[in-house]
Order: C-alpha cells, then structure tokens, then sequence
C-alpha cells in the first residue's frame, strides 16, 4: 500500500511517503531553534510551527516522492502520546485531508511507530541520490532475519522484541505482532533516557538538545573517569530469574542526574574548571551500560532472539555500539534503523500505517482524540 504518514507529536513537523516497505519520501521540518532559549520544547510555539510548517513539508514530500494526495491508499497520522496541542495539528489536518481526498484514516501510537520504522526496506535508505534523509546509518546486521509475507511486506521474526529510547520514554517490549500485540516487560519509574541526557547537558552547559552535544562531547572525555551510578541494579530490585525483584526489568535516571550534579558542584566549590567531556563520557556510559544491560537480560529471559531498536536516543553512537556487543554475545539479532530515521519524522508513521493497511486492520473513526498518554500497547485507534 501507498501511505502517507503525517507526525506532529512534539515539535518535529513530519512528513513520509511509503509504499509498502519502500521509503519513497521524509520531509521534516523543525521547531527546535525556537526553543532552544527556553532550554526545552514550549508546547504553544509546537503546536504553532506546526501549523505553519505543515502545508510546505507536505509539498515537499509529495514532490520528493513524485505522488499526488489522490493516489495514496491511506493516511496514517500520531494520534498520542505527545503534546496535546501538537497532536491536535497534525490529527486535525490528517482528518482534513482524509475526508477531503476520500482516503481512510489510521491513527497510530508514536511509540510503536518508532519502532515500526524498523521495518522498512533498508536498501532504500542507501539509495544514491537520497530520500531526504541525509544521513546514512547502519542497518544492523539482522536485516536478513525478516521474511516477506504474502502481502509483500517484510515481517517479524517469531520472538520479536523491541528496545524504545526516546524522549519520553525508555521500555523494553515483546511484541508479537506490530499491528495487534505489544506488550510492556520493563520501562523507567521515572526520567526517559532521552530526558536524563537533555537534563544532564543543561548541567554541563552543552544545551539543548542534549542527546546529540552528550554524543558529541563524549567523544572527547574518558568514560571511566567517573563511575556513575545503575540505577536499580541492586539484588533487592532485581531478585534472580527465577525470582524476578519488582523492577528486574525496570530503570532508574534520577539518580544519575544528581550524581552528576553532586560531581559538577565539586569541581565549582573548588574553583577547578569542570572536566564536561569526561562527566559527559562517564554519564553516556552510565546510561548505554544500564540500557543494555537489562535490555539484553530482558530479552534473553523472555525467549526474544531478535531485538528492534528505536527511539531519538537510539542515534547514540556509544549505545549502537554497546548494544550490538551484547546482544551478538547474547545471540540476540539486533535491528537498528539508520540515524536520520531515529529521531521524530513522518517516515514512521507511514511504515505503521502501511503495516496496519497489509494486516487488514480497520480504518479509524474521523472523530478520534489525541491522546497524550497513549500507552504503548494501544497500537492504533
Ligand atoms: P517520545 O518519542 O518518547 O514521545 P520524543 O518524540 O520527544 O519523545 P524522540 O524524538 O524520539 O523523542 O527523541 C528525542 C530525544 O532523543 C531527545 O531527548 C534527544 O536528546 C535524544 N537524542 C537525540 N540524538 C541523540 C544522541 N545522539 N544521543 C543521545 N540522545 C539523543
Ligand atoms: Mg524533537
Ligand atoms: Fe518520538
């Protein structure tokens, strides 16, 4: 199927373009610059580079992927979670366009799509000339694992799961179908990944967004100059696999943030220059190695041979790496999207939407909500 995906969850206007697994068009267009002095994202000034970015970055798509609106089968929109004023715009249009050009609607959970992104045909990331994703990423070494399914789209591996590093959230899935089962083994009790390396660059003074200058930084510092704490990985959380503690399979940021906090002020309090590459390469550390760590254990204790990972911090260099290390160690297959196709875009949403159209999944109303807190398992609605 030829679907369009359409993402305004936090402050990325998204536009894609697939038919079937074929990437055919991302366009995305950006509010960061405008939050950058607030040192995190406003939900009005999102909600309003929504609106205006939303009629050009649908042009470009369709002009980049040399379609009409009229010939796509479907249109697939974020319906949550994210910010409800965000989700609004792009709902809001998606419907528009919806009963305009007489296409169903597919509202998807942002979540698994970026998971589903996974699932697009990785050759076409490669192709020469370009898609509008500038950037080139690995397609991890387990591409070969998906079978095409009678519908000619690519399918899961028996004993998929996947890893979700974003923004907002950090879980650890099983998901036995990307249209009708995903469930939650694990997650945080408290800060995302992505907000634990957005807090600890504000600290540092690296700005924001803070995942990408931490990836950047890092690069420089020794990440065993200072050994910051994995949160729950104390035998009281975490018990033994036979008698799995309460949060085995959980994680903790909270404390790290403060850890470096406490490291920072020390540095101040003395009047010595604060070593930021260093702190930046121990806390990255501290994250990638809790992240996988439990992820990999995770996985390995619920039967799940192949992982897919997705989510913005799932461009981490240091966490492509380490990641692959254990779970080749673990005999895990690893499937990591390129770069450019980690963090917010459109391309995602329509690789779902193309999902859910092949499974015969029913259209949705033209009257659903955004819904902020969509959990993950509520795949589409
Ligand atoms: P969610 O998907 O949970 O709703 P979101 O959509 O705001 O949240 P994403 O776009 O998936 O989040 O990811 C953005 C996050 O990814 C930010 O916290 C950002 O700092 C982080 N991030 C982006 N690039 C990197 C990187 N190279 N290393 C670490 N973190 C990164
Ligand atoms: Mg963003
Ligand atoms: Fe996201």
């Amino acid at each position: 199927p030829l679907v369009l995906g359409i993402e305004t969850s936090c402050d990325e206007t998204g536009i894609g373009i697939v038919r079937g697994t074929q990437l055919l068009a991302n366009t995305v267009s950006s509010s960061m610059e405008e939050h950058v002095r607030f040192g995190g994202v406003i939900p009005e000034i999102a909600a309003r580079a929504h609106l205006e970015a939303f009629r050009p970055t649908l042009r470009q798509a369709l002009d980049t992927a040399g379609i009409e609106l009229d010939e796509v089968d479907a249109i697939a929109v974020t319906a949550g979670p994210g910010l409800a004023g965000a989700l609004m715009v792009g709902l809001s249009a998606a419907k528009g366009l919806a009963l305009a050009a007489g296409k169903p609607l597919y509202g998807v959970n942002h979540l698994v799509a970026h998971v589903g992104v996974g699932l697009l045909d990785p050759a076409e990331h490669h192709r020469p000339g370009g898609i509008g994703t500038a950037e080139n990423g690995t397609a991890g070494n387990g591409t070969a694992a998906n079978g095409t399914g009678q519908s000619g789209m690519r399918e899961l591996p028996q004993n998929s799961g996947a890893l979700l590093v974003s923004g907002g959230h950090t879980e650890i899935l099983r998901v036995g179908s990307l249209t009708s089962d995903v469930q939650l083994l694990g997650s945080t009790i408290d800060d995302a990944a992505g907000e634990a390396f957005d807090k600890t660059a504000r600290l540092l003074g690296l700005g924001y967004p803070g995942g990408p200058a931490i990836d950047a930084a890092a690069a420089s510092g020794d990440p065993q100059a200072f050994r910051f704490p994995r949160g729950l990985t104390l035998p009281k959380f975490e018990g033994s696999a036979q008698t799995p503690g309460k949060h085995r399979h959980n994680w903790s940021f909270s404390g790290l943030k403060t850890a470096v906090a406490r490291a920072v002020e020390q540095f101040e309090a003395a009047g010595k220059p604060v070593p930021v590459a260093d702190i930046a390469a121990s806390f990255q550390e501290a994250v990638v190695d809790v992240i996988t760590a439990k992820a990999v254990r995770a996985a390995t204790e619920h039967g799940i041979t192949t992982l897919l990972l997705g989510g913005g911090v799932a461009a981490n260099k240091r966490l492509r790496e380490l990641l692959a290390h254990r779970c080749a160690d673990a005999g895990i297959e690893l499937q990591i999207p390129p770069v450019s196709l980690c963090t917010d875009n459109g391309a995602m949403v329509a690789a779902l939407g193309a999902q859910l159209v092949a499974a015969g999944t029913a259209p949705s109303s033209l009257s659903i909500p955004a819904d902020s807190s969509q959990p993950v398992q509520r795949i589409s609605v």
